[in-house]
């Protein structure tokens, strides 16, 4: 059946949003907030799960401990947007349709593509069937699963980035009986200054996590894992978190991407070959003056905001306008009684501030707490959500002149 059908909404302006992540659900609410008191627009939301990922706190997942449950119908409630469960399983660019769990269709007339990322498995033989990743809530509980029955041994996590190094950090300090490995190309806290860097890498040896950085995993075997050059780590557990992918529907769908698949965006956010497309978070290529933004949730969440104020302006008969963005922080736990927060510049280069201890367990806490009441706020105020750093001269170009 066409999901549309006998909706009433068919002579509507038909806005469909793909993904309920940080950045799809800041476009969601912030579009239905916006145009809620006006005829002719409907909101659509496809998400997989109607369960919010708290993706920043997925290695909580992964060492067993209860997350809250975010609902994102309940937050849609009152917007007059539609939540569809399903996974997406393609888009026609040129019929403007979507279809999901392979059956069912949906017309759209401007489409927001925030389908995000998962761990890039297929990097390395032997990670997609003897590896955990933390791609999703259920992926993170097998680890958990599995962490809770070991009682020892050693687990091997592999990536040193601030994903690598906050799990390993967290499932030491969760499961002190386990012996844990990080192994990474680089030095842990590498992005960071050195003070940071320093004080991350001593909290991971309080910890007890021995790091092997300069290294590659050339494969990972059931009970091991191997290093180019030949070495073998035997490993009860492999946690998989270096590189990510997105998913191969926008290329599929003939959108033009990126050489690792993401959207490629125009400085307003609308695909550069499909302008009835947007594309925000983790699944954009978006371009500043410092280069592509990488993924994060600071950066998600305000294009979904501005991919939703410049549909908002299009269909006003308004021009969209130019999306800038600075970074400003990245703070990274270590565990749950000890992170480090490294300031930033706009282009993500550290600053020479940063927070250690408490002070930045109580930074990172309120920072990964966020999106969900602003998601509320911008409800009620959509004007909330438009508050992030433009970047200064850092983003500054003609174009935004
Ligand atoms: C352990 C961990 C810690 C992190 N910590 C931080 C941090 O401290 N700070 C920070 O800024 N960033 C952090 N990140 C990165 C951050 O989580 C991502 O940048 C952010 O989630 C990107 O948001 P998004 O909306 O683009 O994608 P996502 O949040 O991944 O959302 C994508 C959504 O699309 C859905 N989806 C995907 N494919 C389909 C499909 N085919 N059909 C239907 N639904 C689909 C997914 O289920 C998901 O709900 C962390 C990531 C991890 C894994």
């Amino acid at each position: 059946m066409n999901a549309q059908q006998g909706t009433g909404t068919e002579s509507a302006h038909r806005v469909v949003v793909l993904g309920a992540g940080y950045a799809g659900m800041a476009a969601a609410v912030q579009l239905a907030a916006r145009t809620k008191r006006r005829q002719g627009v409907q909101v659509t939301v496809v998400n997989a799960q109607e369960r919010f990922t708290e993706r920043l706190r997925l290695h909580m997942t992964a060492t067993g401990q209860e997350l809250a449950e975010l609902s994102i119908p309940e937050v849609l409630e009152g917007t007059g947007a539609r939540f569809v469960r399903g996974w997406v399983t393609a888009v026609d660019a040129d019929a403007k349709t979507v279809r999901i769990d392979d059956h069912r269709v949906l017309h759209y007339d401007t489409l927001v593509y925030g389908l995000g990322t998962v761990a890039d498995t297929s990097a390395v033989p032997g990670v997609e069937d003897h590896a955990y990743s933390l791609s999703t809530v259920q992926e993170a509980e097998l680890l958990a699963n599995r962490l809770g029955r070991l009682g020892g041994g050693t687990v091997a996590v592999v990536g040193s980035g601030l994903t690598g190094v906050e799990s390993a950090a967290e499932i030491a300090e969760q499961y002190p009986e386990l012996n844990v490995v990080l192994l990474g190309r680089q030095e842990p806290g590498a992005t960071m200054n050195a003070k940071a860097a320093a004080y991350l890498r001593g909290a991971l040896g309080r910890l007890g996590v021995q790091v092997r950085a300069g290294v590659e995993v050339a494969k990972v075997l059931p009970d091991a894992v191997e290093l180019t050059g030949g070495e073998s780590i035997a490993a009860e557990a492999v946690l998989w978190t270096s590189g990510t992918r997105v998913s191969p529907l926008a290329a599929a769908a003939g959108l033009a991407v990126d050489e690792r698949g993401r959207v490629v965006t125009d400085a307003t956010l609308r695909s550069v070959s499909h302008p009835e497309v947007y594309a925000i978070g983790d699944a954009a290529a978006i371009r500043q003056a410092y280069g592509v933004m990488h993924g994060t949730c600071q950066g998600g969440m305000p294009t979904g905001v501005h991919a939703a104020t410049s549909i908002d302006r299009v269909l006003k008969g308004r021009q969209p306008k130019p999306f800038r963005f600075g970074y400003y922080h990245t703070p990274v736990s270590l565990g749950r009684g000890d992170a480090v927060v490294q300031f930033t510049h706009p282009d993500d280069s550290p600053r020479r501030i940063c927070l250690t201890g408490r002070m930045a367990v109580r930074y990172k806490e309120t920072v990964t707490a966020s999106p969900w009441p602003t998601y509320g706020r911008m409800k009620k105020m959509p004007a909330s959500g438009a508050f992030w750093p433009r970047g200064g001269r850092f983003t500054r170009t003609q174009e935004t002149r």
